[in-house]
Parts: C-alpha cells; structure tokens; sequence
C-alpha cells in the first residue's frame, strides 16, 4: 500500500506492507488525512520516531478482528492514543490511556500513523462520525478535541473572561471550540486575515498591537508556542487566575516565574482530549473548519503537501488517500 513514511527522511513509499487487524482490532481505509505541525516536527526528529506519520484522519472500517462487528462498514475518526491494557497498569485501569507510560500514539510513537491507504486501531478508540459531518469536518477531530480538553480540566464559570493567545491552528481552533461551548472568550494575534476566520464565528478579536495588556482575564490560553507569548500571557492572567499553556513553549529559555508566585497563578498544562466531545459539537455544527483548509492534496504528491504545510500564512493542509 502507498504510505508516507519518516525514517531519516520523508518519502513515499508504494509498497509498504499492508497491516493486518490484531485481536480487538479494525483495519481501517483512510480516505482523508491532516497535516499537523507535531507531524513536521517529528520530520525535524522529534520523538526519535520511524515509521508511517500522521494522526489526524477519517476513513471506512474495511475488517474488524472481534465478535464486536458493529463497526463495519462505518465511518470512523480514531483517538490517537491507546495503553498498555495490562491489568496491572494503574493508569490504563483508570482509563487514562493517555498517560500510560507503555502507550502507544499514532504516528507519534511505537504505532505507524494514519498515512497510508490503510492503518489498524483498537476498536475502543473508534468513533462512529456523524451522517452529516463531512470528511472535511471530521478530520479536525483531533484538534478538536485537544480544545475540548480544556473544558473537561478546568470549569470556566459563565462570568469568566477568556483570553486565546496566538491566532495560528492551534489558537484558531481553540477559540472556536471555546466560542462554541458559550464561554466568553476573545482571541488576540497578529494576522488580521486568521483572526477574521474566528471573528466571522462570533468570537471577539484583537490585534495584539492593538490589545490592552492588563492583569485582568481569569483564564489565559497560549496558544503562540513562542516565549514572548508565555510572557505576555503571564501579563495577562488576573491574579488567582490560571494560565493554560496549550503549546509545548521550547522550555530551555529563561524567564521569570516570579510572577506566578507574586499573583498565585495556576498553570495549567494541557494536552490532547476526549473524541465524544469533539463529535458532538461538530454533529450541532457548532463550528466550521473549512476556512482553516488551506489545501488538499492526492496522497502521491504527500512530499509537495509537506513543502506547503510549511509556509507561512498556511493553515491546514489535507490528503487524500481515497474516495468515500
Ligand atoms: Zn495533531
Ligand atoms: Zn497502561
């Protein structure tokens, strides 16, 4: 099968091994696939990953390894993490797969991603998609997801002012899904043209040359990945507020944390989330993503679709590996 696959370097491979369903397991065609920045970083050598990349996708459930065939047929999105399951494990048992320290990540880690014609998942991180929630939709499941996830770490009361930090994916999405769960919450960035994308949703948006910073927000969302961004975040989190750092901030700089002790701040790390959650909000159509696609590729061009993922002003980028 045609797979994209990472070891030393990016490259399309035509004749990679197609996987076969363990016990507990679908094979899954893939019709549409996303590009994410994780997938460009591990091409930097992040993780030490080899393997076949990519974890954000939606395909058709072709095979399924149990008596449980209910899925067949079905068009499915697949959490990316799955545990060790040994009944040992005391996070597995508490079903934070997540965290198990034996997990495995798709595309990420210890699991071969989702580009590819086909790729196999446990049936328990299987979600049926909606009827009316297109590919297109679907394929930012993921993402979605990982805003959601700070909904269920943190309860932001109905009163409370949101600040998003940062106007890229990462910031856009999470506004939006913010926005879509009615929590008050303003994004702040430096592209007019991204910002527009949210304001055109509903949710409230400023340049950041033109925005006040003022200890005053209750939570402060960094979503720039940049240290200037934890800074001014950090200026902007009112005191006893908390501060949710969205992006992995390269953590060798320093800076002063004085002011999280001055101001009793909580800082909230947050990672990736629950799928149920995301599916939902995209079945009420609650949000739109297609503004965030900036382009669509056939999965044989993949490496032209890696070349564009890295200019600026690009958003999401899509590949097809086949048809519905
Ligand atoms: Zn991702
Ligand atoms: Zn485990």
């Amino acid at each position: 099968m045609k797979a994209v696959v990472f070891d030393k370097e990016l490259k399309l491979v035509n004749d990679y091994k197609k996987p076969v369903p363990a016990k507990g397991e679908a094979l899954i065609r893939i019709t549409l696939a996303g590009i994410c920045n994780t997938d460009y970083e591990i091409t930097k050598g992040y993780m030490g990953y080899v393997g076949i990349l990519g974890h954000e996708a939606v395909g058709i459930v072709e095979e399924i390894n149990d008596e449980d065939q209910s899925l067949l047929g079905k068009r499915v999105v697949a959490e990316i993490s799955y545990g060790c399951k040994d009944p040992e494990c005391p996070y597995c048992a508490e079903k934070l797969y997540r965290h198990c320290p034996n997990r495995h990540t798709l595309g990420i880690w210890r699991k071969d991603g989702c580009f590819a014609e086909y790729m196999t998942m446990p049936l328990e991180v299987l979600f049926e998609v909606p009827e009316n929630v297109s590919d297109e939709q679907a394929v930012f499941v993921e993402p979605l997801a990982a805003a959601c996830e700070i909904t269920e770490q943190l309860h932001i009361k109905p009163f409370e002012k949101v600040v998003v930090l940062g106007d890229g994916k990462l910031g856009l999405i999470t506004a939006l899904t913010l926005n879509a769960q009615n929590i008050d919450v303003i994004l702040v960035g430096k592209h007019q043209n991204k910002l527009d994308i949210a304001k055109a949703q509903g949710v409230e948006t400023f340049l950041l040359n033109e925005f006040k910073i003022e200890k005053k927000y209750d939570v402060v969302v960094e979503a720039t990945g940049s240290i200037s961004g934890f800074e001014t975040a950090l200026a902007l989190t009112k005191p006893r507020g908390v501060l949710v750092l969205k992006s992995t901030v390269a953590a060798s700089k320093e800076f002063n944390l004085a002011p999280i002790v001055i101001d009793e701040i909580t800082v909230l790390g947050s990672r990736c989330g629950q799928f149920g959650a995301a599916l939902r909000l995209l079945k009420n159509e609650r949000i739109d993503f297609s503004p965030l696609i900036s382009a669509t590729y056939n999965a044989d061009d993949a490496i032209e679709a890696f070349e564009k993922n890295k200019e600026k002003d690009v958003l999401k980028v899509l590949l097809r590996f086949s048809e519905k």
